[in-house]
C-alpha cells in the first residue's frame, strides 16, 4: 500500500518509520527545500515517546543531542533576587524518562533513521486530493500527479492536508489567550544547560542555550485580553507587537528585543489549540499537531505527536491496511491522551504566564519548594498530584512491533 505523508518534522518521519516496518510503502513530502537545520525550539520527549525512540533504535542519538537544561534562573520584575530552580529535577518528577532536544535535531535524527528506506520529496506540497473508490489522486505544487491509497497530514498546526480535507483552520483552532515568539541570538551569557527567565504579570521572556548549539534561543510568552490584529506573513508588525508587549521590561529583556533587528530566525504565533471531534475523513487522516496540537510550548505536543504516529501505523498494520477500521481505532486509542493534553495545556498556559504579581509570588514559592525538597519527595508529590502533571507517564503503549529485532537505525 502506498501512503503519502505530508510533513517531515516529528510525526511524519515517526509514521514513515513504523509504516515501513509494518510493510507499507510510505512517501513523505515536505514543503521545506531540505531537512530543517535552523534549530527551531526545544521540545520534550516524555516516557512513552522515549520508549518509542528506543524501539526505533534512535534513543542514544536523542540523548546525545539533548539540551541538558538542568537549571533555571527565575527573575521577577521589581524583585532584585532571582529564584534558582532545579528544572531538571522537576521534569524528572513529572516523567520517569525525559529528554529536551531542539526540534530540528530531533527531525534530523528521525530523517536519518528513515531516509534509506523511505522516499522523501523536499520542496513540494500537496495542491489537491481527489478521493476515488480505490485510492486518491494527488496533485502537487511542482511534482507530477500521483496515486496513493492513503494520505496522512503530519504537517503541523497550520496543516495543508487538514485545510484541503476539512476546510478553513479557523473552524478548529481555539486561541487560549496568549502569544509566543522565539528568536535566535548570540549566546553572550555562555548558557549551557541553564535557562534564564524574566517574568512580569502576563508576560515571560527567557533565554537558553546548550554546548552543541551555535546560538542561544530567546522565547517570549505573553497574554492579551483579545486577539491581536496582524497578518501571519507580516513579521515587522509581529516584531512591533512583541516590543509593545514587553515595553518597560528589564534591561536584559530589552537586550533580547534588540536582537529583533538582526536575528536570522524569528517565529511568532498565537497559542492556539486544535479541537476536532474526528481527524479522519475517507482515506485521509491527520497525525501530530495537524490533528490534535494541544498548543505550542504548553501542551507536550511532541510526545503526543510521536505516540500518535506510532499508534496510527500500528493500527493500520493491525487492520491489514483497512483504513475504515484502522482510523477509528487510532482515534479511540489516543483520544483520551489528546483530551487530557488539551486540558493540561490550558492549565500550563495559566501557570507559566501568571496574570498578577500575587500569582507570580505563588509560582516563585512553588519553584523554591521544588528546588529545596529532596528529589524523591518532589517525585512523590508529583505522583500525588491529581491535575495531571504526570500526564504522559499515564499513557500505556500497545506493542505493535512486527516480529524480529529492531534494526539499529542510528548513524
Ligand atoms: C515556539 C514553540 C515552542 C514549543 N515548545 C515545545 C515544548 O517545549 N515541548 C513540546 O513538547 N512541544 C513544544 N512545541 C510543540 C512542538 O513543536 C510540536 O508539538 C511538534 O513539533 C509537533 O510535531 P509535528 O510533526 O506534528 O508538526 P511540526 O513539528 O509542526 O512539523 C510540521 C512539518 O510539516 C511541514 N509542512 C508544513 N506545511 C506543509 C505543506 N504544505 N506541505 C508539506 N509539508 C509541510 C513543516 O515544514 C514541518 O516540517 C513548541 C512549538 C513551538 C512553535
Amino acid at each position: 500500500m502506498r501512503i503519502l505523508i505530508s510533513g517531515a518534522s516529528v510525526a511524519g518521519p515517526v509514521l514513515a518509520y513504523w509504516l515501513h516496518r509494518h510493510g507499507f510503502t510510505p512517501t513523505v513530502v515536505e514543503r521545506a527545500p531540505a531537512p530543517r537545520k535552523t534549530g527551531g525550539h526545544a521540545v520534550d520527549l516524555f516516557t512513552p515517546a522515549m520508549e518509542i525512540a528506543e524501539r526505533m533504535g534512535v534513543l542514544e542519538r536523542v540523548q546525545a543531542k539533548a539540551t541538558g537544561t538542568e537549571h533555571l534562573t527565575f527573575h521577577r520584575e521589581g524583585i532584585a533576587r532571582p529564584v534558582e530552580v532545579g528544572i531538571g529535577r522537576f521534569l524528572r518528577s513529572v516523567s520517569d524518562r525525559h529528554a529536551e532536544i531542539m526540534r530540528d535535531d530531533l527531525a534530523e535524527i528521525l530523517h536519518d533513521a528513515t531516509r534509506d528506506d523511505v522516499e522523501y520529496v523536499f520542496g513540494d506540497s500537496i495542491a489537491s486530493i481527489a478521493e476515488r473508490d480505490d485510492g486518491l489522486d494527488v496533485a502537487f505544487d511542482t511534482g507530477a500527479p500521483r496515486r496513493f491509497d492513503l494520505v496522512i497530514g503530519a504537517d503541523g498546526l497550520h496543516s495543508n492536508v487538514r485545510r484541503l480535507t476539512f476546510g478553513e483552520e479557523s473552524r478548529f483552532t481555539h486561541w487560549i489567550g496568549a502569544y509566543l515568539a522565539v528568536l535566535s541570538m548570540p549566546n553572550d551569557l555562555g548558557l549551557d544547560g541553564r535557562m534564564v527567565t524574566y517574568s512580569g504579570p502576563g508576560r515571560m521572556a527567557g533565554v537558553y542555550g546548550a554546548r552543541h548549539m551555535d546560538d542561544a534561543r530567546a522565547v517570549f510568552l505573553f497574554r492579551t485580553d483579545r486577539p491581536l490584529d496582524y497578518h501571519h506573513r507580516d513579521t515587522e508588525r509581529q516584531k512591533d507587537l512583541l516590543r509593545q508587549a514587553f515595553a518597560e521590561a528589564s534591561p536584559q529583556v530589552g537586550r533580547m528585543l534588540d536582537e529583533l533587528d538582526r536575528t536570522p530566525a524569528f517565529y511568532f504565533d498565537s497559542i492556539t489549540q486544535l479541537r476536532m471531534d474526528t481527524w479522519s475523513r475517507g482515506r485521509v487522516t491527520l497525525a501530530g499537531d495537524a490533528g490534535y496540537g494541544p498548543g505550542p510550548a504548553v501542551g507536550g505536543g511532541t510526545s503526543l505527536a510521536v505516540v500518535g504516529a506510532y499508534v496510527l501505523a500500528g493500527e493500520l498494520a493491525a487492520a491489514g491496511g483497512d483504513h475504515t477500521r484502522a482510523f477509528p481505532a487510532y482515534e479511540r486509542e489516543i483520544g483520551d491522551y489528546v483530551r487530557r493534553s488539551r486540558a493540561f495545556a490550558l492549565g500550563a498556559a495559566r501557570g507559566l504566564i501568571p496574570g498578577s504579581h500575587a500569582r507570580l509570588r505563588i509560582l516563585a514559592a512553588a519553584a523554591r519548594l521544588v528546588t529545596v525538597l529532596p528529589e524523591g519527595t518532589v517525585r512523590a508529590l508529583a505522583k500525588l498530584n491529581r491535575s495531571g502533571v504526570r500526564l504522559h507517564d499515564t499513557v500505556t503503549l500497545k506493542d505493535y512491533r512486527p516480529e524480529g529485532p529492531v534494526r539499529a537505525q542510528s548513524r
